[in-house]
């Protein structure tokens, strides 16, 4: 291979996602997915959706989710920009916004999509490491920059990055554009978005995928003020991406209508990730703190693949990342009380084996 060819292939590095699984009677906790099914209103909307509309093209705007993602977070409708999956509005973001002459930073063990759209967009990075407790300093972050990126929760690591913190950091670089990526903050975090009116530098991702239990949809979403926004708007269009089809505008739009749906889904994912975690250390793991639908976990006298293995020979799939500091953890997301219970006693008869 020439080594003009073997540096754009270093380059493209792809994304390696978690496996999705052909056979379906899997106790499935690799891909951090809702246990959960979605709200019913989301359901019937798409019912309604599909028999109503699905001939004709959709809205290029997606005015009318935009306008319930404005309104359930008190913002103007100019500060939402809307794409399929936050991994799409990821993507743009680094396009439109991410790109400088001065590195862009964000922590050496997070979201592993970071790295690959650097490579592709050919994005300057600097990995600034995470504490000895796995937590995001940001003293740390107080260097030149062209930009800082993190998800909040980390993922990862699951820990938690206080809102205090986040604004801490935004005043620190008033310059620089600031993106918290909020995948999983419903499940315990406090949100930027709350920031958004104050800082003009700061942008927040969220996801439907998670707490919404909408990965198969595709709907993320991204808000800022208003240049920010504008910003992503324009790329979008310059490249023609795609608008969101019809069925996930009405599904996403009805999700955020059944706001007590979501709290009591949230809620149980919560109470069976506390009670995960209890019985995990029990078990003699060590667990780090978790705010996300996750735990991230190791077992001081076992190896982390042997276990994965074993689980998997019982049908129960978590995910491993063979990467320096964390390849002795297990990435296990959160599923029904049932699925956790599984979990627990096949853990339990591997280590007592
Ligand atoms: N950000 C983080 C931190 C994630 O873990 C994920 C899910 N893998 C995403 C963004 C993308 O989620 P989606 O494209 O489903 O919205």
């Amino acid at each position: 291979m020439s080594q003009f060819w073997s540096e754009v292939v270093n380059r493209l590095t792809p994304y390696v996602p978690g496996e999705q699984p052909k056979i379906t009677n899997l106790v499935k906790l690799n891909t951090n997915e809702n246990p959960y099914p979605p709200s019913p209103a989301v359901l019937e909307a798409i019912h309604h959706e599909t028999h109503a509309n699905l001939r004709l093209y959709p809205d290029p705007n997606s005015s009318r989710l935009k306008q319930a993602i404005a309104d359930y977070h008190q913002l103007n409708l100019d500060q939402v920009f809307v794409g399929n999956g936050s991994d799409e509005v990821l993507a743009l973001v680094f396009q439109a916004l991410l790109k400088h002459d001065k590195p862009l930073l964000y922590p050496d063990i997070t979201y592993s999509f970071y790295p690959v759209y650097c490579g592709l967009y050919d994005i300057e990075a600097e990995l600034i490491p995470l504490a000895e407790d796995f937590s995001i300093r940001i003293e740390d972050y107080r260097r030149p920059n062209g930009g800082i990126i993190f998800p909040n929760p980390n993922a990862p690591t699951g820990c938690l990055l206080p809102l205090t913190a986040v604004e801490q950091l935004l005043q620190m670089h008033p310059e620089s554009v600031v993106v918290v990526d909020e995948a999983y903050i419903d499940f315990g975090g406090e949100s930027a978005i709350s920031l958004v009116s104050q800082y003009p530098n700061l942008l927040v991702i969220q996801t439907l995928s998670k707490s919404r239990s909408l990965a198969g949809l595709r709907v993320g979403f991204a808000v800022g003020q208003a240049d920010l926004i504008d910003a992503l708007e324009r790329v979008k269009n310059s490249f023609n991406s795609y608008p969101l089809d019809r069925l996930a505008v009405a599904g996403a739009t009805a999700a955020f209508a059944d706001d007590a749906y979501f709290r009591d889904t949230c809620s149980k994912v919560i109470a069976s990730r506390e009670s995960l975690a209890s019985s995990l250390t029990q078990l003699g793991f060590e667990v780090l703190p978790s705010a996300a639908n996750f735990i991230f976990a190791r077992h001081p006298q076992r190896d982390a693949v042997q276990l994965a293995a074993s689980l998997r020979e019982k049908g129960i799939i978590v995910r491993h990342f063979k990467l320096p500091r964390i390849d002795q953890f297990l990435r296990i997301s959160i599923g029904t009380e049932e699925e956790c219970s599984a979990l627990v006693t096949e853990l339990t008869r591997i280590l007592h084996s």
